[in-house]
């Protein structure tokens, strides 16, 4: 308690040209330009440095050291929907599965239309960007050998119903289908950001401290001048001391639900933290005759895209303890179908839904106010119904929905026909989301923006929010590749701008 109280008077002082808070798709990517181009950088991260080796693989283990209270995070609401955040460097990518997708044109279409950002995603740069990237991070179609039974049989299933599936576009090079993207993957081909631009960033110079939790931005006379935050202690994360760095500029790519709060302990106010969007997901499990053995294969191969209906259909496997758990049925029963666990698929629905929340700052945690819309659940049952005629057409013989109040095991798609022809309730379906945006939105207008069209403050100089949050509408496709476009978009124009003062 006495060493407690001590380390919190104790102060560690640095400086840096800018200093990039968080290293995650946003964070990561931006210190990865600046330091290319020369700029002194310092990157702030509130998690641990994990090399691979160090990663635990079971399933809690991974949870609890990689993920923000380890995925218990969830929204305030009347459907309360688990959020999953990564806490580490390479934040969520840490723990992502590296699915990625251009952002679609009609999203870039509204963002230029309804956001005056025509600068920041136009075409012919964004397309000479996603190529970059796609390079950077070895980005390849799922081949055939590592598709594994789960993403195969989906791919069946899909055909039989006619339905536009495809192998995922994936940052896994030469995958091995080991299936362990969330413990990180174990010969390093999956290229989340802790393996690929923060080490690539610290190449070019770029300095790393990490157990650092930014508390706000250091503002004098309307201009960011550096940060202020809390040195966390590695296991229980509280505050053990204090730190402040002062720089030219602050880049502030926390996260969706973190860079609002930072920002709002800085005093900015408006519409931070508001417009909170996500994909809110589900997932549905079949039981097939023969062995699916979902241990192997990508941990997702395969996508059904429908985006005129507003969600995305994946095939997801699960470590094996995780899968256990989502078999339905006690004592014997149970206990039949956990002896048959290599016979199980999973496929989940990604639902683009309309519904707008807010990012507060509880008394002890975070709240995120959210509620999905009568449409929104709508898409996400017709999404749930989809998979379930998937996994039937490609010979299930028990489909379990997982949706509270019905019936726990389905043997028919008889059966499934009459649950579809009623509004399941509200708040009966386990959701989880994991793609988020908004909180701190980019657009020309400052009266409907936090950030203009450069990701700069519209009120403060020299302060930046570089990631998702700025994000002015969710996209119905994995965000990831788009975050890191937008990033490189923006700190491209920002490091020919550092150049220019430098030089000046
Ligand atoms: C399990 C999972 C699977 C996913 N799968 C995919 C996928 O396959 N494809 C895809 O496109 N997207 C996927 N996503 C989503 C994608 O990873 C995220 O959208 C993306 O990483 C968000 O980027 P970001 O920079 O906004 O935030 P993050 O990547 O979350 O980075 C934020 C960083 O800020 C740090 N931080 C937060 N607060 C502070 C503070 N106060 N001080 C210092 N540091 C702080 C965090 O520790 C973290 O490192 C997945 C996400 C999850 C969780
Ligand atoms: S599926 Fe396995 S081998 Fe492939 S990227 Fe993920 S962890 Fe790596």
């Amino acid at each position: 308690m006495l060493a407690e109280l001590v380390a919190r008077r104790k102060v560690w002082e640095d400086q840096a040209h800018t200093v990039v808070v968080g290293t995650g798709a946003g964070g990561a990517t931006a210190a990865r330009v600046l330091a290319a181009s020369g700029v002194d950088v310092l990157m702030l991260e509130e998690g641990p440095r994990l090399r691979t080796p160090e990663r635990p693989r079971d399933v809690i283990g991974a949870l609890s050291s990689t993920l923000r209270d380890a995925g218990t995070q969830t929204t305030t609401s009347a459907h309360p929907i688990p959020l999953l955040q990564g806490v580490a460097v390479g934040g969520s990518t840490a723990v992502n599965s590296g699915i990625i997708w251009r952002m679609p044109e009609d999203v870039r279409e509204a963002w230029v239309r309804e956001h005056g950002l025509a600068t920041l995603v136009d075409p012919a740069e964004m397309d000479r960007i996603y190529a970059r990237i796609e390079e950077d991070l070895e980005v390849e179609v799922t081949g055939d050998e590592v598709l594994g039974g789960n993403a195969t049989l989906m791919r069946y299933g899909a055909e039989k119903l006619g339905l536009p599936g495809r192998a995922m576009s994936r940052n896994a090079r030469r995958c091995k289908g080991r299936s362990e993207c969330l413990q990180g993957c174990p010969g390093e081909r999956r290229q989340s950001m802790d393996v690929s631009y923060v080490p690539a960033a610290m190449a070019d110079g770029a300095r790393l401290r990490t157990h650092a939790r930014v508390d706000r931005v250091w503002i004098e006379g309307g201009r960011a001048v550096g940060v202020k935050g809390f040195v966390v202690d590695p296991h229980s994360r509280r505050p053990v001391g204090r730190f402040r760095v002062r720089a030219k500029q602050v880049i502030v790519s926390a996260g969706v639900v973190h860079t609002p709060l930072i920002l709002m302990r800085s005093g900015l106010r408006g519409l931070v933290g508001r417009r909170f969007q996500a994909h809110p997901g589900a997932a549905v499990v079949a039981r097939f005759p023969e062995p699916v053995r979902m241990s192997f294969g990508a941990t997702q191969g395969y996508e059904v895209p429908m985006r005129d209906r507003g969600f995305k259909l994946e095939s997801l496997s699960l470590p094996p303890e995780m899968l256990a758990a989502r078999l339905p049925g006690v004592g014997r029963a149970w206990q039949e179908r956990v002896a048959h666990l290599d016979c199980y698929a999973q496929w989940c629905a990604q639902v683009r839904m309309e519904a707008k929340g807010r990012v507060v700052a509880g008394p002890l945690w975070p709240l995120v106010f959210y509620e999905p819309t009568e449409r929104d659940l709508d898409r996400l049952q017709e999404a749930l119904v989809l998979i379930a005629r998937m996994m039937f057409a490609a010979g299930a013989v028990e489909v379990y929905l997982g949706v509270d109040g019905l019936p726990e095991v389905l043997r028919s798609e008889r059966e499934l026909d009459e649950l579809a022809s009623f509004r399941w309730k509200r708040g009966a379906i386990h959701l989880i989301a994991s793609h988020l945006f908004g909180t701190a939105v980019a657009g020309a207008d400052p009266a409907r923006s936090v950030v203009g069209p450069d990701l700069q403050s519209h009120r403060i100089d020299g302060l930046y929010v570089m990631d998702a949050s700025v994000f002015p509408t969710n996209m119905g496709v994995n965000p990831q590749h788009s975050i890191m476009a937008v990033v490189v978009r923006a700190a491209e124009q920002l490091a020919r701008r550092s150049a220019g003062r430098r030089a000046a």
